[in-house]
């Protein structure tokens, strides 16, 4: 890959992250990878205002807290509190601005799986996002779902791995294990906690 001069190559894979799990880590690391990204930061949604109201979400420093033991020693792969230190409902078009201030010569990827990919025009200000990041979708498994031909995705291939959030909360509320699903430090922030009983 031709690497372009300037600022670095930074990844911002957002997510609600209740929990984290390997399919968010794998997805993170082949982008990484594939793009030559210097940084893939996990921005930890503070109110991810598209699932408000469907269900009890975490506290944001307890999801904060799962996506930092997630990312540990594990080389690229950043967790960033960026939208809890803002508060409020999290917009990807405030967290470019807010980079673009901190790093102004950056040069910024937004990595979607692709069931947020096909639903990334109900977002606000998704143009901005557009025009400001290079938008990059990686597949979940399932049905592949269309995304905006509008505008132009970079698809990164990624071993699709059948995991979400949902199966894990769920295997935790059945006592189930949810070893080798996520890493030891979510599983035992999970349990400190008592989350998903
Ligand atoms: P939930 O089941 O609660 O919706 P989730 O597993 O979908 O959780 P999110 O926090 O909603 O996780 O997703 C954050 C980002 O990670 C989204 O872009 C989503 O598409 C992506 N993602 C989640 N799971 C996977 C997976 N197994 N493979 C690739 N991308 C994934
Ligand atoms: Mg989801």
């Amino acid at each position: 890959m031709v690497r372009s001069r300037g600022g670095r190559r930074i990844g911002i894979f957002g997510g609600t992250f209740d929990p984290p799990h390997i399919g968010h880590l794998v997805a993170a690391i082949d982008a990484q990878h594939a793009l030559d990204l210097d940084l893939v930061l996990l921005t930890v949604a503070n109110v991810p205002w598209q699932k408000a109201g469907s269900r009890e979400i975490s506290a944001a420093e307890d999801r904060l807290a799962m996506v930092r033991a997630a990312v540990a020693e594990t080389p690229y792969l950043e967790a960033s509190d960026l939208e809890l230190q803002r508060g409020g409902p999290s917009y990807t078009a405030d967290t470019l601005d807010d980079l673009r201030r901190i790093e102004p010569d950056a040069h910024l990827f937004v990595i979607l799986g692709d069931d947020a990919a096909s639903g990334f025009t109900t977002w606000e200000r998704y143009e901005e996002v557009a025009a400001g990041a290079t938008l990059v979708v990686v597949d979940r498994p399932g049905e592949p779902t269309p995304v905006d031909e509008r505008f132009t995705w970079v698809r990164v291939d990624i071993p699709e791995l059948e995991l979400s959030s949902t199966e894990l909360r769920a295997r935790v509320g059945d006592g189930r294990s949810i070893r080798h699903l996520t890493p030891e430090g979510v599983a035992a922030w999970i349990d400190r906690r008592g989350l998903y009983r």
